[in-house]
């Protein structure tokens, strides 16, 4: 596995526009993790003739830039539903794609430092263990014991669920992708969308660069960009784009132990194994933007995060980094499903840094609501746009965590 700027192993040779078609029963606009799950997963339920249209390469957005963490451990019911839903696919993923995920169940593990977040820890574990989730409490010695290098004086206790894990984004791509090829989805690189036809509050398909193409349905699958495609069909989308910054070290030997996904929630700081070096997260910035550029002052306090929770990190040198966009909502929950205003415009946003883990369960109940009218494997009507209007934001504890 790999992340971070890597290709799609998709072969897009295939992916040209010489016969492109003029009509078709579903457009999904975005070929990322989440756009070609829906292309797979409707093309598993017979939705007609599906075309996905990317204005770069296949993966090339945020796919591409996440560092793959799946996990449970979630704060509200929803989030926990599509963690459960999505991690049987990435279970199943060899046998029914034909491409290994890279499914590693490292763990992942909380660190609190302050009396709030433990009360936010203990309320977390209690919502987790209603769906069976193994999940622990730990004390600080107990964290120690586990994981020698980790300074804990000033540890109050963790959560620790060994299930949790990291996947390859560039694997579970190419196998949405390469699925949905050999179900008959037709998926077209360097086709950027630039308006969306309505006529009479009914979607009647886009226009491209180049081509304009009708189709009763058209799917938002734009990450960051989900608010600009938004607009073109007249609605509002409330997603903004935040950078992150991730860094990498040289190849570096910390411990013979597993190493889980580890984050320090108070510094909203985190690390893993990433081959033979550490990957470490840089900065969420607080203002949208869609700057892909890593800063010095960045990796300064990667490192400074990085050696004042594993002291030994101080003679590791950073090699490499990189920055990606989350697509944020204000609740940082996911928007799904249709708009009342538009008819035949269905939403895929806002997954607000947790998209890739999601990805599997948002491209299903995408595919029930578009072919069966009801997304069956979770009630996603939590999700819908309307929350906003109506003021039924998906309240959590405490500022969420992100990956
Ligand atoms: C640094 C970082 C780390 C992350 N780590 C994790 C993690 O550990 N776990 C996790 O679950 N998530 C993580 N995420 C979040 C995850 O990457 C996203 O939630 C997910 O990739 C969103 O997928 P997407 O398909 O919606 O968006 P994208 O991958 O951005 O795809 C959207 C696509 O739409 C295309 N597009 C936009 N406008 C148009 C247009 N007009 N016409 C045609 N195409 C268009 C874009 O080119 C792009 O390829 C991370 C994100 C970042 C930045």
């Amino acid at each position: 596995m790999g992340v971070g700027l890597i290709k799609c192993l998709f072969n897009s040779e295939q992916i040209n526009r010489t016969d492109m078609e003029k009509t078709a029963d579903v457009i999904i606009i975005g070929g990322g993790i989440i756009g070609v799950s829906i292309a797979y997963h409707l093309a598993l339920k017979k939705a007609g003739r599906i075309i996905l249209l990317e204005k770069g390469q296949l993966g090339e957005g945020s796919t591409s830039r996440c560092v793959g963490g799946i996990r449970t451990q979630f704060s509200t019911e929803i989030n926990i539903l599509f963690s459960l839903e999505s991690i049987k696919t990435f279970e199943r993923f060899e046998e029914e794609f034909g491409i290994h995920p890279e499914f590693k169940r490292i763990g992942y593990l909380f660190l609190a430092t302050t009396e709030p977040e433990m009360g936010v820890f203990r309320e977390n574990i209690e919502l987790q263990r209603k769906f069976d989730i193994p999940v622990e409490m730990l004390n600080p010695d107990e964290i120690k014991a586990r994981w020698s290098y980790l300074r804990v004086d000033d540890i109050l206790g963790g959560t620790f669920c060994p299930r949790d894990g990291y996947a390859g984004p560039n694997e579970v791509l190419s196998g949405f992708a390469s699925g949905a090829k050999r179900a008959g989805v037709r998926l077209y690189e360097g086709a950027e969308v630039i308006g969306i036809s309505i006529t009479r509050g009914k979607v009647r398909g886009v226009k491209t660069r180049t081509e304009e193409i009708s189709a009763p349905m058209v799917v938002n699958a734009g990450g960051p960009f989900a608010s600009s495609i938004g607009e073109m069909a007249g609605v509002k989308i409330p997603v903004k784009p935040i950078r992150r910054q991730i860094f990498v070290t040289a190849p570096f030997h910390l411990t013979d132990q597993t190493i889980p996904l580890t984050i320090d929630f108070h510094r909203g700081w985190y690390f893993r194994q990433e081959t033979s070096g550490l990957l470490l997260s840089g900065p969420l910035d607080s203002e949208p933007s869609f700057n892909l550029n890593v800063d010095y002052e960045s990796m300064a306090e990667a490192s400074e995060n990085a050696m004042y929770r594993v002291p030994l990190l101080e003679r590791a040198r950073i090699a490499n980094g990189w920055a990606g966009l989350y697509e944020i909502s204000p609740d940082h929950h996911a928007i799904l499903g249709k708009v009342p205003e538009v008819e035949g415009f269905i939403l895929a946003n806002g997954f607000s840094g947790h998209g890739f883990q999601h990805s599997p369960a948002v491209g299903k109940v995408i595919a029930e609501l578009m072919t069966d009218g009801r997304a069956q494997s979770i009630d996603i009507t939590p999700l819908s746009i309307e929350r906003f209007k109506k003021g039924e934001l998906i309240l959590e504890p405490m500022t969420a965590f992100k990956e």
